[in-house]
């Protein structure tokens, strides 16, 4: 019998840990580089180091257990990437963290690829908001660094714009669109160009932070096929290794249009693992370890919630349902807006 690879995943949240879940289902050891010494993936994984991404010592440690690397979120330093890819295969390939980790840079590329976004500049003052007020109202969102709308500002009118603003980083102004609904695709891309893709995803949101997912998503037909045409598109331009998620938006007006580029599994797709035969996350570990893809057969409709914060407290008391499925990331602290499980709930 051949030897089995070991997989390294960066990084030790809950992404990480339903990836090394997924990854023991089919005897692939995993290997997780965590900062946080209590990162939740530890409980999964079969070996855990904490480093920061300068220790030297504990990096080769990391590097020399495994076969290949690949991580569960897409901002980490480019440079540490490149490094450890003189030694082992990073994929996804880290040339798509440089575009997925800077939001001009992101939509430059899907523009140039003839596909839609909003409405966007590039901000490095309030001169340049005033210059381009035709964007408001709108949404200026830091360039870099953000997720579950983290450094994100809604700018009603040109009087939000305050004098004393002093611009310490960069930042992109993107028309607020008036949404009808948001959706997800999730696509696999393995190393001879197979692909494998989910029907679209129903998402909503509160405060910016993921509330729900469903399938089916209430769309047409047509936005369907453009939404995965569009990732099939994105994925090929990379040559794209492993499972990408495009989060779109439907504007009132049925214009589909891309909001960002996740070079990995994604919260939208939680409901894979028991509405499907085969999760976004195993389907992520077979294509970086270059195992036999799986055809994606549907299991049944579903609904996903996110538990924030304290609402964990109740839903570990809560007793499931046969068609429920409950997912208690075992972190720490429960902090407001912190995502600490979520509950699948499988429909006719
Ligand atoms: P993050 O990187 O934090 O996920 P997003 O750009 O995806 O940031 O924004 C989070 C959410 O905020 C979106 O899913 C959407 O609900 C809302 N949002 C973001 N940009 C816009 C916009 N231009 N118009 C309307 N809603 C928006
Ligand atoms: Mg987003």
């Amino acid at each position: 019998m051949s030897k089995s690879v070991r997989l390294g995943v960066i990084g030790g949240g809950q992404l990480g840990s339903l990836l090394c879940m997924a990854a023991k289902k089919i005897n692939i050891e995993t290997v997780v580089l965590s900062d946080d010494k209590d990162g939740p993936a530890k409980n999964f994984c079969d070996y855990f180091i904490v480093s920061k991404y300068e220790n030297n010592e504990k990096i080769k440690e990391f590097i020399s257990k495994v076969d290949v690397v690949t991580y569960e979120f897409e901002n980490i330093p480019v440079n540490f990437l490149n490094l450890i890819e003189r030694q082992k295969k990073v994929l996804p390939y880290p040339k798509i963290n440089k575009i997925a980790q800077n939001r001009k840079l992101e939509k430059t590329f899907i523009n140039e690829l003839g596909i839609n976004t909003t409405d966007w500049i590039y901000i490095k003052s309030a001169e340049d908001i005033k210059k381009n007020r035709h964007l408001l109202p709108g949404i200026l969102k830091s360039n870099t660094l953000g997720y579950d709308g983290k450094g994100q500002f809604i700018l009603s009118s040109i009087d939000d714009i305050k004098e004393d603003w002093c611009f310490t980083s960069d930042y992109i102004l993107e028309k607020k669109v008036k949404l009808k609904k948001e959706i997800s695709v999730i696509i696999t891309r393995y190393l001879d160009g197979t692909t494998s893709y989910y029907e679209p995803i129903e998402n909503v949101h509160k405060n910016q932070i993921l509330y729900k997912s469903k399938i089916p998503a209430e769309i047409s037909k047509e936005i369907s096929k453009e939404a995965i045409n569009n990732a099939k598109k994105i994925a090929d331009s990379f040559s794209y290794v492993g499972v990408l998620t495009v989060e779109y938006f439907i504007t009132e007006n049925d214009k589909l249009l891309v909001n960002e580029i996740a070079p990995r599994f994604h919260n939208s797709g939680h409901l894979t693992i028991e509405a499907f035969n085969i999760s976004q996350f195993e389907n992520h570990v077979r294509a970086v370890c270059n195992l036999q893809p799986k055809l994606i057969k549907k299991v049944s409709n579903a609904e996903m919630y996110n538990v924030l914060g304290f609402e964990i407290q109740d839903y570990k008391k809560r007793t499931l349902k046969e068609n429920e499925f409950f997912y208690d990331y075992l972190k720490k602290e429960p902090r407001e807006g912190r995502k600490m499980g979520h509950l699948t709930i499988l429909k006719e």
